[in-house]
């Protein structure tokens, strides 16, 4: 089997990436950080994070699995304490792998043919350096609301725990292949008005973000933030693709929701 490490960059998770990195060697498996079958991230979420857009481009052959050296993360939850446990598993026992559902952006320009298209593990966020964001949301090619406000967020099932649950969005389990819609701060008086729920949709229910006179935006696309001008479009939907991670052992979403959150 062929395996990557990757760091968040401070001592502590270094030196455990090393750790594993010649444990790993010493058990017979072999670094290459171009094809792995699996990454070892060390670090938090936000290194899990940098992994899937890494190696995103070989998504069916690679699985994550994550080590926090901060706090327990979401993705990232194995201690350090257990690297030993860890390595001894992927090294010597066949593992589980669980697939979670990922969204699929694709941002259309009016002076480009091509749009760009980009795979979200958390959330897709679309504002504006000018304050209000203007949009009219279509969903599966009909007209639904004109949205004024601060921004919108997409998310995936496992990224609702994430930015979507800060505003006050549903947590959903990733067995359910869907996206969910939230608004940032929506204007709603009586000339404006949106659903203020947010919304979650199937897969095949595309949603469609079309500005109204406005065409340049702030996109993230989980810790990536860009400028894009010129928008024409902002396409979301449940993407074909998932990511895969690697499961040595029972952490079921609903405990790591209470672990990280209410215990
Ligand atoms: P960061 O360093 O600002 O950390 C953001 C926090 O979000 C960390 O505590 C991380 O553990 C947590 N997190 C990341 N993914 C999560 C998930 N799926 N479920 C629960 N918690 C999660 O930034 P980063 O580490 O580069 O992560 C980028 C993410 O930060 C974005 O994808 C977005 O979800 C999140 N974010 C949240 C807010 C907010 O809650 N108001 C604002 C901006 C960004």
């Amino acid at each position: 089997m062929k395996f990557a490490v990757t760091s968040r960059g401070d001592t502590t998770s270094n030196g455990l990436k090393q750790n594993i990195k010649s444990y790993l060697t010493e058990f017979g498996l072999t670094l290459d950080e171009q094809e792995p079958d699996i990454v070892i991230t060390v670090g938090g979420d936000g290194t899990l994070l940098q992994a899937f857009h890494d190696y995103n481009y070989r998504l069916e052959d690679t699985c994550f699995v994550g080590i926090h050296t901060g706090h327990l993360g979401f993705y990232a939850d194995w201690m350090p304490e257990e690297v030993e446990k860890l390595v001894i598993h992927i090294a010597k026992t066949p593992f589980k792998v669980v697939e979670y559902p990922l969204l699929e952006v694709i941002v259309r320009y009016h002076d480009r043919v091509r749009g760009e298209r980009y795979l979200a593990l958390n959330e897709c966020t679309v504002k504006s350096s000018e304050g209000t964001i203007v949009m009219d949301i279509e969903i599966k090619g009909e007209y639904f609301e004109t949205f004024r406000g601060d921004g919108l967020c997409l998310s995936t099932p496992s990224g609702s725990t994430a930015y979507n649950k800060a505003l006050g969005g549903a947590i959903l389990h990733p067995s359910l292949d869907s996206i969910q819609l939230a608004e940032m701060a929506s204007i709603n008086n009586r000339v404006y008005r949106t659903v203020g729920s947010p919304l979650v949709l199937p897969q095949h229910h595309t949603c469609m973000l079309r500005p109204q006179s406005d065409t340049d935006f702030i996109i993230t696309i989980d810790h990536l933030t860009m400028m894009h001008n010129n928008v024409k479009s902002i396409q979301c939907r449940v993407a074909d693709e998932k990511v895969r991670f690697a499961r040595f052992r029972p952490f079921p979403f609903w405990k790591r929701v209470r672990e990280s959150f209410v215990e």
